[in-house]
């Protein structure tokens, strides 16, 4: 046969996937970091800040190992313990995170600035709103709890918990496109902050978006982004946009702020017959 048809989805996103942490929660994704930095601490780790914060977005067990496979941090491991880490070790350090975790949550319970007025504007489209999170039920009903106080309300959110694997794997955002009945995944798009969460929505076949001044890659409270030097921030802001850039996101934005002008851009794409 010398021809095939080609079907093509040429109608406007129908749901957003945000993750909670840096993106819509949290500004900065503080309370992840702090938390693996302490449970390694107990153990004779010291880990830095950008350490504990390079696997972000990964099932929090899947973290930890990241974090021990680290050469630095898997030396200062083995000197101390004169054994390499093992995966009975990660599941201590597991098993600890989790009330480490949850004691200092409530903290960082803030919902980023914008995420409601652009989940709002979305809506207003007929988009349905979904979330995704590395962290557990637990925490992330913590995370939803807060938010809902705060006038932000996911249709639907997924915990890594619920899940056969967490991200990259695409199973969270297709689980939340599930629950909303929202397909084909050329209709959604996925809204984090980190290299995974953009894997996670490539996974799944969706547009993807990164957000950088309340990420994971930047990991600064709005006071301490606020108090940088004008240089520095640029500097800074630059290295994390070619970075979730290089992880393949279809749009790096600073704020969430410019999500309906990036759902505007994808719709009018989606309307030439253009795929993610
Ligand atoms: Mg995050």
């Amino acid at each position: 046969m010398s021809f095939t048809f080609h079907r093509t989805y040429r109608g406007p996103l129908r749901a957003a996937i945000f993750d909670w942490a840096g993106t819509t929660f949290d500004f900065g994704c503080l309370a992840p970091a702090g938390a693996f930095v302490n449970v390694l601490a107990r153990h004779g780790v010291m880990a830095t800040d950008a350490q504990a914060r390079s696997p972000m977005g990964m099932h929090k067990r899947d973290h930890i190992r990241a974090m021990l496979q680290l050469p630095e941090l898997r030396e200062q491991w083995t000197a101390r313990h004169d054994t390499p880490p093992t995966e009975a070790d990660v599941e201590t350090l597991f098993q600890e995170f989790i009330p480490l975790q949850l004691e200092v949550l409530p903290q960082y319970c803030n919902v980023i600035p914008g995420v409601v007025e652009v989940v709002d504007s979305l809506r207003a489209q007929g988009m349905g709103i979904g979330a995704t999170t590395g962290y557990n039920a637990e925490m992330m009903q913590l995370c939803m709890e807060a938010a809902l106080r705060a006038g932000y309300r996911p249709d639907v959110s997924v915990a890594v918990t619920e899940v056969p694997a967490g991200r990259p794997a695409p199973w969270m955002a297709l689980k939340a496109a599930m629950h909303l009945n929202v397909y084909p995944p050329e209709a959604l798009v996925k809204v984090g902050d980190t290299p995974v969460d953009v894997a996670e929505g490539l996974n799944a076949g969706m547009w993807t978006v990164a957000v950088v001044e309340s990420g994971n890659e930047m990991g600064l409270s709005e006071a301490d982004l606020a108090a940088l030097r004008p240089a520095t921030r640029e500097l800074c802001r630059r290295r994390a946009h070619e970075k979730l850039a290089q992880a393949g996101a279809h749009y790096v934005i600073d704020r969430i702020g410019q999500l309906p002008g990036i759902v505007a851009e994808i719709n009018a794409r989606l309307a030439q017959g253009e795929k993610p």
